[in-house]
């Protein structure tokens, strides 16, 4: 992936020397990958002297919040005062498991004349490499923190040796690459593997991480799933699995971020099925969330119908009313979805 001593991670080392206060931020509503890799950057730098600090849009909810033990995270829409403050006096900002300063919700306004030297690392299509002083942009891997660990295997006083990495670092990682594949069941290359057999080697618990990850939700989840797949879940003539999820249904269920997550994966169970479309209300719009089989395109359809994008296989966006849909009811989005995808997949 990344040799030892590659110009690339020289440069990263360089500005990580120079540097001594330094930020990680991530993507809105972030994830296992998103809270994992940045996770196992901090501790890496802090184990070197940094100050540093991870800055998310919004707070760690839901089942993600094992990831955090020692507390909250600083996020931009809980402590945004704190957040601005923050990304002000850094020296160093890096952006992970995030394509640009767009996906970063709250805090691209936030991030507008910071003075810090930027640095990009992630895994999806199109990285907005402009805004950077330096760009890790690999899409044939399993996820950010694949990617993050493979770039500090690469650095000076690690050499390739996953144990010398903090405990920390190595948990964190590790817990990213397994939510980012599903535990392995997508997007798994020869390098994932050799990172996990490097990590467990390490020390890495895997089993205790799998358990936390799976079997730490409330009951409201399970409920939440058997109403969806029973009641909610429609498959349209092409092969499209939808459910829409309004605000009425989150609050009988007691939702909270987290609480769906893999929902939009399960209808890839069905034969028949080719995508599968998760969309859940967010206040005055839909998140989307998409999932595709080989020889469809989830990151196509987001990009024209969804107002998103992502990877090939897994991509999401939103709906906003009445840009694309006139109302906040089920059928309101239903009917849009029913649509959007009839054009799809007759190639318009
Ligand atoms: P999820 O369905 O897990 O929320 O998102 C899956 C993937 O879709 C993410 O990794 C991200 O790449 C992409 N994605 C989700 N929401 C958006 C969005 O609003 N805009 C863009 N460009 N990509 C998104
Ligand atoms: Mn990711």
């Amino acid at each position: 992936m990344f040799s030892a001593g590659s110009e690339q991670v020289r440069e990263l080392h360089s500005m990580v020397t120079e540097s001594s206060v330094i930020t990680i931020i991530s993507h809105t509503h972030a994830d296992g990958d998103a809270i994992g890799s940045s996770l196992g950057m901090r501790y890496f730098l802090r184990m070197l002297g940094k100050d540093a600090e991870v800055v998310i849009p919004e707070p760690v909810d839901g089942n993600l919040r094992f990831m955090v033990p020692s507390g909250e995270l600083l996020s931009g829409s809980g402590r945004p005062s704190e957040a601005k403050e923050r990304l002000d006096r850094s020296d160093m900002i890096i952006c992970q498991d995030c394509p640009g300063f767009h996906r970063t919700g709250c805090l691209e306004e936030m991030l507008e004349g910071t003075k810090a030297r930027k640095v990009l690392i992630d895994h999806h299509i199109g990285p907005d490499s402009d805004n950077f002083l330096l760009t890790f942009s690999e899409c044939g891997i399993s996820s950010a923190s694949e990617l993050v660990f493979w770039v500090l295997m690469a650095m000076p006083g690690i050499e390739g040796d996953a144990a010398k990495l903090p405990r920390e670092t190595a948990d964190a990682l590790f817990t990213g690459m397994t939510t980012d594949t599903n535990n392995f069941a997508n997007s798994v290359y020869p390098s994932t593997l050799e990172m996990a057999s490097k990590l467990i080697e390490a020390g890495v618990n895997r089993d205790r991480i799998v358990a936390q990850i799976n079997n730490m939700y409330g009951e409201n989840r399970l409920r939440a799933m058997g109403w969806m797949l029973k009641d909610e879940m429609t498959i349209t003539r092409d092969g499209v699995a939808y459910m829409v999820m309004t605000s009425g249904i989150l609050k009988e269920y007691e939702i909270r971020e987290g609480d769906t997550e893999g929902f939009v994966n399960l209808p890839l169970q069905i034969k028949k099925v080719r995508m599968s479309i998760l969309c859940k209300q967010d206040g005055d719009h839909f998140r989307v969330s998409i999932r595709s089989k080989e020889g469809t395109s989830a990151n196509q359809c987001a990009r024209r119908y969804f107002n998103g994008g992502g990877h090939e296989m897994a991509a999401g966006g939103r709906l906003f009313c009445p840009k694309d849909i006139p109302g906040f009811q089920r059928e309101d989005v239903a009917g849009y979805i029913e649509r959007v995808t009839d054009r799809f997949f007759r190639g318009e």
